[in-house]
């Protein structure tokens, strides 16, 4: 069944016409989890850089989204949690002694200055790209603050503290009866999981490093409980894999899920994490490599938003981001790197790549066989996906009796919030009701700024494009 694939050059149609909404708040860069600390918000403000004076901005809509309100989070997150995340501050610490092991904040997830603005940033480029999704407003969202995919719905985890994708999830299932999540992090995307583990309104698919690595979850056997059955996939993977690896189990799991289950929005998490020298990862992905999996996702031609996640050899990180939004505009941006104000970051070569080293791939093809075939087998199960709807499906009777006994058990260790949601929902007719707006859907009849660029340094920008 597995089949290793060719690596070809990625190929974009310039005549095909996308709308893509680029969401980035120029405050993101300044904040810092603390020295020595990987994760480096920086990295985000490094990747608007390249992809301003790549001049991208001609071809996408940049918008600065409304940080995402207290109420807005606990659509997901407990109220005490996000209270906690609103009040704490590195002053005030000792305050909070009991919550900050409560709530797992400490040595990976620090409390740092303007931990709460930081928060909202990235929940409300998600939320805003699902909302401008949502209303045909474009095809393609992007958000590089959002796709912190460990957080909890109490808990900090994994440098992650809001779930921006969550958030951005249910905000897509006001309008849509199925999403599809793909996570390409080197790590398992867990607190996503966890949050959809339960229906089958949302099928989730990571692939990641599995073995003594974090977060130690995303077993092949992992499937889903009660009505989420057979709509959570996990790829669990061996260091070193190479892009025709990748490719190799990537393309034909997620053509299976396009096929069978037919979402009718995406969630791609980016994780910068899973490419070759990564300071915490053990995947070879060239840039080409990762990209290739953005590319195909688009190919589909399904309402896309595109996130962040991990990624913390930073000039790679922005490198990645700024070539996949070219591609996502239908441009291949040309390898000499623009002048930026980062720029010496990116010696000695100054190119837009990054290049595989020689790791050896752990992940052998009778391996990738294995895992292949069986995630095909239970993916068999959802291959009726029109009629997976908010109604009731018929199921084998000897699946019934376990549904709904996977279910509490599922309620009561998991997330399960989901569960709670569907029950709670509105008939199909309802989600394409545009003339009426939710309790609490995202507005987006404000225009928000066009533009982070000053008219003179558009025109700059413009002369330096045409100097080349
Ligand atoms: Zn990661």
């Amino acid at each position: 069944m597995y089949v290793q694939l060719p690596f070809d050059d990625l190929k974009v149609n310039p005549n095909e016409k996308k709308r893509v909404a680029y969401f980035y708040d120029a405050d993101v860069g300044n904040y810092a989890y603390g020295a020595g600390h990987p994760m480096k918000p920086h990295r985000i403000r490094m990747a608007h850089s390249l992809i301003m004076n790549y001049g991208l901005y001609k071809k996408m809509e940049i918008y600065r989204a409304k940080p995402a309100t207290k109420q807005e989070m606990c659509q997901f997150h407990t109220d005490e949690y996000i209270d906690f995340l609103s009040r704490v501050t590195p002053d005030n610490l000792d305050l909070f002694a009991k919550e900050q092991i409560k709530f797992n904040v400490g040595d990976d997830c620090p409390v740092f200055d303007g931990l709460f603005e930081y928060c909202g940033i990235s929940g409300g480029g998600s939320m805003e790209g699902a909302a401008r999704l949502n209303r045909g407003k474009c095809d393609i969202a992007i958000n590089y603050a959002g796709g912190l995919h460990h957080a909890k719905k109490s808990e900090a985890s994994g440098f992650c503290y809001l779930n921006d994708i969550v958030l951005g999830i249910i905000e897509l299932l006001r309008y849509h009866p199925r999403v599809l999540y793909v996570d390409i992090d080197v790590h398992h995307g867990d607190g996503v999981e966890e949050a959809f583990y339960t229906t089958d309104r949302v099928m989730t698919a990571s692939f990641h490093k599995y073995g003594e690595f974090f977060p130690g979850t995303g077993e092949l056997r992992d499937i889903g409980v009660g009505k989420g059955k057979h709509h959570a996939v996990n790829v669990p993977l061996r260091d070193g894999i190479d892009d025709a690896t990748f490719k190799s189990i990537f393309e034909p799991v997620i053509g299976k899920i396009m096929e069978w289950y037919q979402p009718s929005a995406v969630v791609l998490q980016c994780g910068g994490d899973s490419l070759s020298g990564d300071k915490l990862g053990c995947f070879n992905l060239s840039m080409s490599g990762h990209a290739n999996c953005v590319n195909y996702m688009k190919s589909f031609g399904v309402p896309l938003m595109v996130l962040g996640g991990g990624g913390y050899t930073m000039r790679n990180v922005a490198r990645t981001w700024a070539f996949e939004s070219g591609l996502l505009n239908n441009v291949i941006l040309p390898s000499e790197l623009p002048y930026n104000e980062y720029y010496e970051y990116y010696g000695p070569d100054y190119k837009l790549d990054v290049r595989p080293s020689n790791m050896y791939n752990a992940n052998s093809p009778e391996f990738l066989n294995k895992i292949l075939t069986n995630i095909i087998a239970n993916l068999e199960h959802t291959q009726h996906a029109p009629s997976v709807q908010m109604n009731h499906v018929p199921r084998d009777a000897e699946d019934l009796g376990d549904e709904e006994e996977d279910t509490r058990e599922a309620i009561d260790t998991k997330g399960g919030s989901q569960q709670a949601r569907d029950e709670a929902i509105q008939p199909v007719n309802e989600f394409y009701d545009d003339e009426d707006k939710d309790v609490g859907e995202r507005d987006v009849s404000v225009q928000p700024t066009k533009s982070e660029l000053t008219a003179e340094e558009e025109k700059e920008l413009e002369a330096m494009n045409q100097d080349e």
